[in-house]
């Protein structure tokens, strides 16, 4: 059932609908989805951002290591050593 700007409000206040609830419906509506917009958008910003920081820091500032064997024959530990880029 639709109703009408100029009833009763629904929601049982006494005024008419368009001074009542229709008009707190539509600001709320216009007001938060801008609010959410903004802040999806800033949260969104900053996730990537430190994504991006995770990232260039795996990228940029550890060493790649390789494992290898020693030339001791007796030795069956694994080393590790930074690999060399050509
Ligand atoms: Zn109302
Ligand atoms: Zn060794």
């Amino acid at each position: 059932m639709k109703t009408s700007r100029n009833d009763q409000c629904p929601c049982g206040s006494g005024k008419k609908y368009k001074n009542c609830c229709q008009e707190k419906r539509f600001q709320d509506n216009d007001g938060n989805k801008q609010i959410r917009w903004i802040i999806s958008g800033a949260i969104g910003f900053f996730m990537v951002l430190i994504f991006w920081g995770i990232f260039q820091s795996f990228t940029t500032d550890r060493p790649e290591m390789e494992a290898y064997k020693c030339d001791n024959p007796q030795c069956n530990q694994i080393h590790y050593r930074q690999v060399t880029q050509p």
